[in-house]
């Protein structure tokens, strides 16, 4: 098992506090991997730094060629990296190695083409005798902080873009799961140039903290809470550094009433619950209509029941557990204050999921009204709460009754009553008649205090670059 810091092409460990990296199926460590001292942070900040001299130099070609190997390797070690991350996540085999492996290598493969036909406004002579053009051009060393609910796509989200834009990175996965970031080092190490890509280790109080504040690094690009993203402002303002921001969510699910029940239930069994509910998109807050509600809770509540995990044949589980034991109990705090109030029915679930491990039942709460803690705070693990409205009742407007904005999705057979919603709904993406999926070519991020960076697409491209202007006078 690798547990080095990768720091200029050399390996070496960390020399603080140990963590100990847990398997949340039992609750034992499986490994105890030292922080990096400040001293290593440095160092790989000023790799990054001197590397970033010749790797911004490198064509779009180049570049698309390393990140063409880097995919093609993690490819060829799939199921060693999705082992590992099933081990540290808990995530159920087939969702790491099916779902998440080819969208990770072909992450690193889309950027490799996108860097390529970049487009922009026309050069010409916008003031006579005198030609302008555009350039967009890397900004800098980057340092990228990673949550623990996808560690090795968010690694990908982070890392392809960056690199495909000509920048050099310093990375820090999340101190809870960082065994595919150090598996990927090693790729990194024998495919990149020396001092592209660091990665540096610790938590987010220390490593993170010096991270943001290192006077070398130009953007800081971070996936976690919104608490954290509020952090990395305040310390990007004192060097008034680039900031990628991507927060938290509490997506909205309007179910109206001439909705395919059956096909909403069936999306929200699987997208609400997915990875735990570990999810920012997760479809965890859902509005149906007064005529359809009691059927979908129903229905909902016995499909929800039905949720494979925690079984010893790890291919039949569809969720795992959570990530932690205080993750864990943050859960079930939710779902017991629910209860508490009154109003609201636990329609399936509420309990611990097993006697070890961190498990938590699938759980669905009807009955949650606007004002709720469950409605309004994001509880990122296996619960959907279910609102009724009724036909006089402005759903979309709860719908953005948020501090969220990363995602939504409107269920109904009428396209005109969709367009409408769309158009209306304050989210960084909103599905229609499906809810979660991603795609490398389209953009993920939010608005609100969802944060404002872009993974995926050119879009994450331009954010990982600068707009320059270039004049020749004739
Ligand atoms: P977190 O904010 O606690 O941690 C995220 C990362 O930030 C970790 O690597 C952590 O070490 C680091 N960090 C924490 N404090 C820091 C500080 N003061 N300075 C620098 N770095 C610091 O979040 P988490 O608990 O790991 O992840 C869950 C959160 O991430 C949820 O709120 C979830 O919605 C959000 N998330 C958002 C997206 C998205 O695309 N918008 C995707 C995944 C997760």
């Amino acid at each position: 098992m690798d547990t080095e810091l990768l720091i200029g092409g050399k390996f070496e460990a960390g020399t603080e506090t140990e963590e100990q990296i847990l398997n949340p199926r039992t609750g034992e460590t499986i490994v105890a991997i030292p922080e990096a001292s400040t001293a290593q942070i440095d160092a790989a900040v000023d790799a990054a730094d001197k590397a970033f001299t010749t790797w911004s130099e490198t064509t779009p070609a180049q570049r698309a060629s390393y990140l063409l190997k880097i995919a093609d390797a993690i490819e060829a070690d799939a199921l060693g990296f999705a082992t590992l991350e099933s081990l540290n996540c808990g995530k159920p085999i087939n969702a790491a190695l099916n779902d998440e492996i080819p969208a990770i290598a072909d992450c690193f493969r889309f950027f490799a083409g996108a860097v390529r036909s970049q487009h922009g406004p026309v050069a010409g002579e916008y003031l006579p005798g005198f030609t302008s053009m555009i350039r967009r051009d890397p900004i800098g060393v980057v340092g990228s902080i990673a949550p623990w609910n996808y560690p090795l796509m968010m690694t990908a989200w982070k890392l392809a873009p960056a690199l495909a834009a000509g920048n050099t990175v310093v990375f820090k996965p999340s101190e809870q799961t960082p065994l595919t970031a150090l598996k990927l080092a090693k790729v990194l190490a024998d495919i990149l140039p020396e001092g592209v890509v660091n990665v540096v280790l610790g938590r987010g109080e220390t490593t993170g903290n010096h991270l943001i504040n290192h006077p070398k690094i130009k953007m800081v690009s971070i996936t976690g809470d919104v608490a954290t993203g509020k952090k990395v402002l305040v310390a990007a303002s004192k060097t008034v550094k680039r900031t990628h921001l991507e927060l938290g969510g509490k997506a909205p699910v309007i179910i109206y009433d001439d909705a395919d029940i059956d096909a909403a239930v069936g999306a929200i069994k699987i997208f609400g619950y997915y990875n735990a509910g570990q999810d920012c998109t997760a479809a965890c807050r859902i509005y149906a209509h007064e005529k359809i509600y009691d059927k979908f809770v129903a229905d909902l509540a016995s499909a929800v029941s039905s949720i494979k995990y925690n079984l010893a044949d790890d291919t039949e589980n569809e969720i795992g557990p959570l990530i932690s034991k205080r993750q864990r109990d943050r859960v079930a705090s939710f779902v017991e204050r629910a209860a508490e109030l009154g109003h609201m029915e636990i329609a399936a679930g509420g309990k611990l999921g097993s006697d070890q491990g961190f498990f938590y039942q699938p759980t669905v709460v009807a009955g949650a009204r606007q004002d709720d803690e469950i409605v309004r705070r994001e509880v990122f693990g296996p619960v959907v709460s279910v609102t009724r409205f009724g036909g006089d009742d402005d759903v979309v407007a709860w719908a953005n009754d948020s501090d969220y904005g990363l995602a939504s999705s409107v269920w109904t057979k009428d396209v005109s009553k969709a367009l409408k919603a769309t158009a209306k709904l304050q989210y960084g993406c909103t599905w229609v008649n499906t809810h979660f999926m991603l795609t490398n070519e389209m953009p993920h991020g939010g608005v609100k205090q969802s944060g404002y960076g872009k993974d995926m697409s050119m879009y994450a491209l331009e954010d990982y670059t600068a707009v320059r202007h270039v004049m020749i006078a004739h």
